[in-house]
């Protein structure tokens, strides 16, 4: 019912496509490239869409007109490619049982058309110049200014401008051509993502890949700023694709609307020249950190956690630290709660990206001071910074590459069942000479509070990051909701070198509703 063509249009073909004999009237409209705009001559124009989006919001406006004015067929087909004065652009053809319906659905696409779908228009000029027209915004323009729809009264949108990035000695037009020709993809459309693709669509970026399943909810938004409350329910790939192009129509924007998982990975990272997590969740981080180190594709990793973060350059290409190098014991996920969870105040994700946004900047154009071979932590409520050194462990399981060659992308869970303990009621814990400790967050404790009598409360942000008021040497039960949390604690302090360290088996969940064992 929409779609494009790059050769002309045959306007008696697309006709005898909705002939009907229960049909008494037929409306057409013919859109055709005329020689002049704002006054100045134009010689030839050229149409460019972005065609996934653009069809489907062309389809969902023919079913509205068909809906709303009770017609039966209707019909658009865009040109796009190269055109000359006197082509035809645009056709709308309806045909309705009598003649009104006909008209008004016909009026009706033609408008929506224009304002809707993102057709962008450069026109070449007789004196040389040339400039493109972005119907959609221009239409908005006129509309606000009181005309009606009006061709002749639209204003040409200016060409990007990055002199003020250029005017740095260290970028010049050489590094702007560098962006140009670079390919990054973005996983994760969220706190973290928004302003890493806005800022790399604006700088010129060629190609900008995003990765995202979700729909935008409202709750999103105070850390999201790139989306409006209007764009509840709709998928923020596309939502992020038409907000970038209308920020810089020069950048190729390509929507994964998928959850990145270990059969497409490799296939979706593949075209791309530098990867960047804005994900919060351990699972898909390590995923992408196994198939970037194989693929030897740079990755910019960060992850937030209520008012601090960490930000960490993984670069496999020149043999550098990954990340399971930095934390061995891999089963992380729910060892960090995620926005949902812990809460977020929406400048800390927003303060995250733009530093992945930058160092993937500086990546891109060669600058000096990357951050590389090292960890950087920051804690926005403090502002205090602290930076660790990284190194390639001599048996990171991705270096090896055994995990791969066997095809297990997984983390390692051998140790999960020795860590993992089950004392109901949890008073038979502290009898068992174990210091019971609740990691869960306050307002999860006020709900619900430790059916123990001598725990003690120590947020998991607290016990792995705080000061270490436990000594190494001490029998610890760690406690959470699920137990997944509990787990993953579990685990890195293992690591940290805490011997009798273990984790309640299903949480604070498994007492209350297993009374069994
Ligand atoms: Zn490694």
């Amino acid at each position: 019912m929409f779609r494009f063509s790059s050769t002309p249009l045959d306007e008696s073909a697309l006709r005898a496509e909705l002939s009907d004999p229960t049909c008494g009237g037929y409306a057409a409209f013919e859109g055709w490239v005329r020689n002049h705009n704002e006054g100045v001559r134009v010689r030839r124009l050229e149409y460019e869409a972005f065609e996934p989006l653009a069809i489907k919001e062309g389809e969902r406006i023919i079913a509205e007109a068909i809906a709303r004015f009770g017609v039966e067929h209707a019909a658009c087909v865009h040109r796009i490619g190269a055109l000359e004065i006197g082509e035809q652009a645009v056709w709308v053809g309806v045909a309705a049982h009598h003649r009104d319906e006909a008209f008004r659905a016909c009026r009706y696409i033609i408008d929506e058309v224009k304002h809707r779908v993102p057709i962008w228009k450069k026109e070449h000029y007789e004196n040389g110049d040339s400039g493109w027209v972005n119907c959609e915004r221009c239409a908005e323009h006129a509309q606000h200014a009181g005309h009606p729809h009006d061709d002749h009264r639209r204003p040409a949108t200016p060409a990007p401008d990055y002199s003020r990035q250029i005017a740095l000695k260290e970028v010049g037009p050489a590094g702007q051509e560098k962006l140009r020709r670079a390919a990054v993809l973005v996983v994760g459309c969220g706190g973290l993502g928004v302003p890493v693709m806005t800022y790399l669509a604006a700088a010129g970026v060629g190609c900008v890949g995003l990765v995202d399943s979700d729909r935008l909810e409202a709750s999103n938004l105070h850390r999201q700023t790139l989306y409006s409350l209007a764009d509840v329910g709709r998928s923020k790939v596309e939502l992020a694709a038409t907000r970038l192009l209308a920020l810089n129509p020069e950048v190729e924007v390509r929507t994964h609307a998928v959850r990145l998982d270990a059969a497409c990975a490799a296939e979706i990272i593949q075209p791309y020249s530098l990867v960047i997590d804005c994900t919060d969740n351990f699972a898909t981080k390590f995923l992408l950190n196994d198939t970037c180190v194989r693929l030897g594709k740079p990755i910019i990793f960060s992850s937030v956690y209520q008012y601090e973060g960490q930000l960490q350059v993984v670069r496999p290409e020149r043999g550098g630290a990954c990340l399971r190098c930095v934390w061995p014991e891999a089963t992380r996920d729910g060892l960090v709660g995620n926005c949902a969870e812990a809460g977020v105040l929406g400048p800390v994700p927003g303060t995250f990206g733009s530093l992945q946004a930058l160092e993937a900047l500086k990546l891109l154009l060669d600058l000096p001071g990357q951050l590389a071979e090292e960890l950087l932590m920051l804690d926005l409520l403090s502002l205090r910074i602290t930076r660790v050194r990284t190194r390639r462990a001599a048996d990171c399981p991705d270096h090896a590459a055994r995990r791969l060659a066997a095809g297990n992308t997984g983390p390692t869970l051998a140790a999960s069942t020795a860590i993992e303990l089950i004392f109901n009621p949890l008073e038979k814990a502290l009898a068992d000479g174990f210091e019971v400790l609740d990691i869960r967050e306050p307002h999860e404790l006020a709900r619900i509070a430790t059916p123990c009598s001598a725990a003690r409360h120590l947020p998991v942000a607290q016990l792995l990051h705080g000061p270490a008021a436990m000594p190494a040497t001490g029998k610890y039960l760690l406690v959470c909701a699920s137990g997944k949390r509990s787990l993953a604690a579990a685990q890195e302090l293992r690591s940290r070198g805490y011997a009798q360290v273990f984790s309640l088996r299903g949480g604070i969940a498994a007492l209350t509703s297993s009374p069994r064992i």
